[in-house]
């Protein structure tokens, strides 16, 4: 059996788990004496053994850290628009999978939701978390909070999944430089930021001719990008 997986900010010799790192390992009936991985979410982990456990703390000797490197060999930003209901947190489950490094939520003219709350956005960076740990990645991505999409930075490299686009995905990258994916909320991008992207740094990208739900199309998009290509 593979050993159990917890979050911890800093490994040091001597680690305490509590909050939802502890309660988790509670119900998987980890025991003293068990031995568990710790990882950082910024690239480290380390095997760690169960000295002690209290109601609401779990104390672990820690071992040598090591570096794991299941990442991309780019960073990949995903900016993608608000979606409704639970959707988001799929897409950042997945996309967190797939090893984007960062997701940048959008305010975008057509999104329904103009913002979320501090909770909703605590809850997504704790999807990511519970996601990175699943995959084995060391390296947790950052939710950043909605920007309106006029405020996004320009970009080196950036794909904006657009239907009817006739350049597929890989055509439009090469793993040369970081790249930023753009995907659009249920309603899609209106034609004139889809302009203001070009001007950006993006490019239009299609992904069959069928058209996706927004919570698919990043998945499409990143499946391609990654997992068809190995990375
Ligand atoms: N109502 C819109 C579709 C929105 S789909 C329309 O009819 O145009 C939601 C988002 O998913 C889009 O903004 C786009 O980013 C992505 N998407 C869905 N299907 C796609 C496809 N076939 N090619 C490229 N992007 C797609």
């Amino acid at each position: 059996m593979r050993s159990h997986r917890a979050f911890v900010a800093k490994l040091e010799p001597e680690a305490k788990l509590t909050g939802a790192e502890a309660a988790h390992l509670r119900v998987l009936r980890a025991d003293v004496g068990d031995t568990i991985t710790l990882f950082d979410g910024a690239g480290l982990e380390a095997d760690a053994k169960i000295l002690a456990l209290e109601d609401f703390t779990i104390t672990l000797r820690v071992g040598e850290s090591r570096v794991v490197n299941l990442e991309p060999p780019q960073e990949i930003t995903l900016a993608i628009a608000l979606l409704k209901g639970d959707k988001l947190a799929e897409v950042v489950r997945g996309a967190t999978e797939l090893g984007v490094m960062r997701f940048q939520l959008l305010v975008t003219e057509h999104s329904d939701l103009k913002e979320i709350g501090a909770q909703k956005l605590e809850r997504l960076q704790r999807v990511a978390l519970e996601a990175s740990k699943q995959c084995r990645r060391a390296v947790t991505p950052l939710v950043l909070s909605p920007i309106k999409l006029k405020n996004l930075e320009p970009v080196t490299c950036g794909l904006v999944a657009h239907p009817g686009s006739s350049l597929k995905p890989r055509e439009a990258y090469d793993w040369a430089v970081p790249i930023t994916i753009a995907t659009g909320c249920e309603g899609g991008f209106s034609g004139s930021e889809i302009q203001w992207l070009e001007t950006r740094g993006f490019v239009r990208v299609g992904l069959g001719p069928r058209i996706l739900r927004a919570e698919t199309a990043p998945i499409a998009i990143l499946g391609a990008l990654t997992a068809g290509e190995g990375f």
